[in-house]
């Protein structure tokens, strides 16, 4: 009786790890596709600056509509998008089409808003990455100033020599550079002054406890200082609550991203808020 629970435990237990073989698989074939059926769309969430009460840039994030699965989350399929190669046509995408949008956007409102794209550690190690970052911005005539690239900082701390190269190239053109999920990898003090960074945008993590922990507030008050020091902007992400952002504000934190503003919405939800100005009221 044992044995045959035993043998049946084994069979649900292989079962459940083939389905999930399979579905990675159908994923993976059904990305492959994604692009050419336009399946990918550019949601964006502005980041404002409390002190001038004003939207200052806004960040742009993939969403993927799968026909058979809804809607289905980057941090899902970015990974597979990773180990596959397909980032590279998917960034391409991204880029192409986050330049795009901030153009007619400048054009429309007249409002200089700028642009953050997120780039995967495989598109940062491409030696293409500069031409290509280049062209984007002649064909789309963005100004450089209104990019600005997210890096983790897992993606420029290995290799750095070579990372500092090509981040001085993306820097002459124009471009800004923010370390996204400052704080949760291992970026070493000495090298962060050599970067040619613009931004640090503080992670979430230290945000959500900012008020409960006296550790994750001391953290975030040590990144904003550091910012200073290194002469950066700085951004907290995922600030959902007031009482979050007045901490922030005390700390001298004023570029804030996040829900108590605004989840990312569609372009034309955007649009609307950049075009007639609108006052984000802190809900
Ligand atoms: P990220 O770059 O750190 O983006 C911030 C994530 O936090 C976004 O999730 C955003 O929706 C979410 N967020 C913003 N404010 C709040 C808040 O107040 N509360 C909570 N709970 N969440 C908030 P999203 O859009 O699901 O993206 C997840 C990650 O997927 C991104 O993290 C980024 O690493 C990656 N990603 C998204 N779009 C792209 C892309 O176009 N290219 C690449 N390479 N990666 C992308
Ligand atoms: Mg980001
Ligand atoms: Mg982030
Ligand atoms: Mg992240």
């Amino acid at each position: 009786h044992a044995k045959e629970q035993g043998r049946c435990c084994f069979k649900f237990y292989s079962d459940s790890l083939n389905c999930r073989a399979i579905e990675r698989l159908e994923l993976e074939q059904e990305l492959r596709k994604a692009l050419q059926n336009d399946e990918f769309e550019l949601y964006y969430q502005p980041q404002i600056d409390v002190e001038k009460d004003q939207i200052v840039s806004v960040e742009a994030l993939i969403r993927w509509h799968n026909p058979k699965h809804g809607l289905i989350s980057p941090a899902e399929f970015i990974p597979i998008a990773e180990e596959t190669g397909l980032i590279i046509d998917i960034g391409e995408w991204v880029l192409k089409t986050a330049c795009q949008q901030a153009k007619l956007w400048l054009d429309q409102s007249g409002n200089e808003c700028r642009v953050s794209v997120n780039l995967s550690s495989v598109q940062f190690k491409r030696g293409s990455l500069v031409g290509f970052i280049q062209t984007v911005l002649e064909e789309t005539a963005l100004p450089a100033n209104l990019l600005e690239l997210e890096l983790t900082e897992s993606a420029i701390m290995t290799d750095v020599e070579e990372n500092i190269v090509r981040l001085q190239q993306i820097k002459a053109l124009g471009v800004g550079i923010a370390i996204d999920d400052f704080g949760t990898g291992y970026s070493s003090l000495s090298y962060l002054k050599k970067f040619p960074i613009s931004t640090l945008k503080i992670d979430r993590s230290f945000i959500t406890d900012i008020d409960t922990s006296a550790d994750a507030a001391a953290i975030v008050k040590a990144i904003i200082v550091l910012a200073e020091t290194l002469n950066l902007d700085v951004i907290a992400e995922g600030v959902e609550t007031k009482g979050q952002l007045q901490i922030l504000q005390s700390f001298n934190c004023s570029l804030i991203q996040g829900y108590l503003f605004s989840p990312p919405i569609n372009a034309n939800n955007f649009e609307k808020l950049l075009i007639n100005d609108l006052h984000l009221v802190a809900s």
